[in-house]
């Protein structure tokens, strides 16, 4: 039997696959069948707060689905990707992630502000005052502003939290530039799903259609909005999705008589 390539499943995490540390009821099982019957399976997060051996550990440990490091393309990876050896020092105000991908790509870091060429801002879990305060003096100081992703909330049990969008915006406002954004649904990140996809369409499954649904626009590709994360149903005034389905699972189901 041969290998029969038959797209790529670009699936958004939080509010898809998981919610918190809980899995999306019949998010593995969807996953494990799409993988069966042929797609490739690309996860693609603006979550910057883990490396992508801890996203992969995740997945697999709330949905049950063997998910590889490399199959995690994440918002981390897609700042890393911004940045330049040569650009000089990278000030992080963000996770694990973002350092990880730093470190992979050969990008020099420093907690010092002063000596900073470039300033990575992503969730940060352990906000101070005093780390937003550095980027501030950092970026007013000349140094480069990169965010990894604008999401202004994600989702969690009790409901919506800050993003790494708010964070980025204290410090666009406190030094009144715009940062580059890496994250979906920017260049970045789509380069990133360019080149990790296989032959054949390319589905997106978000729950947000500010990121997951508008990247898919931008690049032509196929799109489903499930309605398990922030999104209670499409949204006027943007491009309707392909797809509107209650889950992962649906999803799965749908896709089985859509035409290709
Ligand atoms: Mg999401």
């Amino acid at each position: 039997l041969g290998i029969v390539t038959r797209g790529t499943i670009v699936c958004d995490l939080d509010g898809v696959v998981y919610v918190g540390g809980d899995a999306v009821p019949g998010s593995g099982a969807a996953l494990a069948e799409l993988a069966r019957r042929g797609y490739r399976i690309l996860f693609c997060t603006n979550n910057s707060s883990r490396t992508r051996a801890q996203t992969a550990e995740k997945i697999k440990a709330t949905c049950g689905y063997d998910a590889s490091p490399e199959s995690v393309l994440g918002s981390a990876a897609a700042a890393a990707s911004l940045v330049a050896p040569e650009e000089g020092r990278a000030f992080v105000l963000g996770g694990d992630g973002v350092r990880a991908e730093l470190e992979a790509a050969g990008i020099e870091m420093t907690a010092d502000w002063r000596s900073a060429d470039v300033v990575v801002v992503g969730i940060d879990l352990d906000l101070t005052y005093e780390a937003l305060a550095a980027a501030v003096l950092a970026v007013r100081s000349g140094a480069r502003l990169i965010a990894t992703n604008h999401d202004a909330t994600y989702p969690s049990p009790e409901g919506l939290k800050p993003g790494a969008g708010a964070i980025v915006a204290a410090v666009e406002v406190a030094t009144d530039t715009r940062a580059v954004c890496a994250g979906k649904p920017h260049e970045p990140m789509r380069q990133l799903v360019r080149g990790a996809a296989s032959d054949g369409p390319i589905w997106v499954v978000g729950d947000r259609q500010d990121t997951d649904l508008a990247m898919a626009h931008a690049e032509g590709w196929r799109s489903a909005l499930v309605l398990t994360g922030v999104s209670e149903g499409p949204d006027p005034g943007v491009p309707a999705p392909d797809l509107v389905v209650p889950d992962l699972a649906a999803f799965a189901a749908a896709l089985e008589d859509h035409p290709r």
